[in-house]
């Protein structure tokens, strides 16, 4: 994706001269930070709040393939998912860490844009930059973040929260980053054949987005807090929909029935998925990488949430005994089964 004549060697800079260039542009707006960059460790108060802590690592070749991502939106997305954890607990994110391995094939230039796009997801979600680690990687690209947080104790949603007779909801669309991979590597496939074939993603840029440039639903924390809405139980949605269902009735000790014709899924990852002869229920069930965010609510809350644009109602939870099952369109009843599919995952996820 880039190529190295013209470009700056990192070791030029050196380890602090890269930390201090990289970070030169970040400002601290969170109330709640103290100190940021520059001191053995960063300080922060919430005072009657509970913080919240979330980390990911991500490694070249196995979380994401420099072929087709572009390392702007790399940066962006890293800082993305783990956003998500934060909102996923109900709560506000207020800072990251942000730690890279780098091998010796990536330029300055390449770190620039990874932090360009981490820094934009920054900004755009009130979050603090207050540290992280650089060192140099043998062999690829790691890039490891960590959010921090904060909620009210009696706000933050567990896994374990759910209640018999709750309702089940999911914010968004599913499926749609799966689908936007398989078109990716479908044209990766193309490239690496003839280089000559420019890719083909005209009209496709919803889906192609969902996988490349997430958004964590912070709109939704916010939309909760607005219309006082307080999940029982919440989860986002990395690994597909039946895996974080199958999450949350484990560690509340219940059941589920989830109805297919309710999943919410975009006209254009529906007719993609049939283009390469794939189930979109199956897309949004297994696909994963669409940071939505699935909740219980109790029943008391319909008329709440039933107004929500943008938050479907897809089934109810049961008493553990019932089991967790999807009536499907034909009103046939499966059990759920988290990657009941798994030979056709993306052998790189
Ligand atoms: P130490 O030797 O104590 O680990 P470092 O030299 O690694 O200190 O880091 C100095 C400061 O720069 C710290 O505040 C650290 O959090 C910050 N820092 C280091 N690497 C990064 C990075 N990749 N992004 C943001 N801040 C960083
Ligand atoms: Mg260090």
């Amino acid at each position: 994706m880039f190529d190295n004549k013209d470009k700056t060697e990192i070791n030029e800079l050196g380890e602090f001269g890269l930390i201090a260039h990289l970070t030169k542009t970040v400002e601290l707006t969170e109330p709640s930070t103290v100190k940021g960059i520059g001191d053995d460790a960063a300080v922060l108060d919430f005072s009657d709040k509970k913080t919240l802590i979330s980390t990911d690592l991500l490694l070249e070749g196995i979380h994401f393939d420099l072929r087709y991502v572009p390392l702007k939106h790399l940066g962006y997305k890293a800082v993305q998912v783990n956003l998500s954890d934060i909102y996923a607990m109900n709560g506000k994110a207020s800072q990251i860490t942000f730690s890279i391995g780098l091998s010796s094939k990536f330029p300055l230039e390449a770190v620039e844009e990874i932090y360009e796009g981490a820094l934009i997801a920054c900004k755009k979600y009130n979050v603090d930059l207050i540290g992280g680690d650089t060192s140099a990687s043998a062999q690829g690209l790691v890039i490891s973040v960590t959010s921090i947080g904060y909620a009210e104790a009696a706000k933050i949603a567990y896994r374990s929260g759910a209640k018999e007779g709750d309702l089940l909801c999911v914010s968004g669309d599913l499926g749609g980053a799966y689908v936007g991979l398989q078109l990716l590597e479908r044209e990766k496939q193309i490239f690496l054949e003839n280089p000559q074939i420019q890719p083909d993603l005209e009209g496709k840029d919803y889906i192609v987005e969902r996988q490349l440039k997430p958004e964590a639903r912070k709109d939704v924390v916010e939309l909760f807090e607005i219309y006082g809405i307080q999940p029982h139980a919440m989860i986002d949605v990395s690994d597909g929909l039946a895996s974080e269902i199958l999450h949350i009735c484990n560690a509340s000790k219940v059941g589920c029935k989830l109805y297919e014709d309710k999943i919410p899924i975009d006209p254009m990852t529906y007719d993609t998925a049939r283009e390469f002869g794939l189930d979109p229920t199956v897309c949004a069930l297994n696909g994963g990488e669409d940071y939505e965010l699935l909740f219980t609510v109790p029943q008391e809350q319909y008329d709440k949430v039933k107004n929500q644009l943008d938050i479907t109602i897809i089934g109810y939870i049961t008493e553990e005994a019932a089991g967790c099952e999807m009536i499907s369109k034909s009103g046939n009843v499966h059990p759920i089964k988290a990657q009941g599919w798994n030979a056709f995952k993306g052998a790189d996820r």
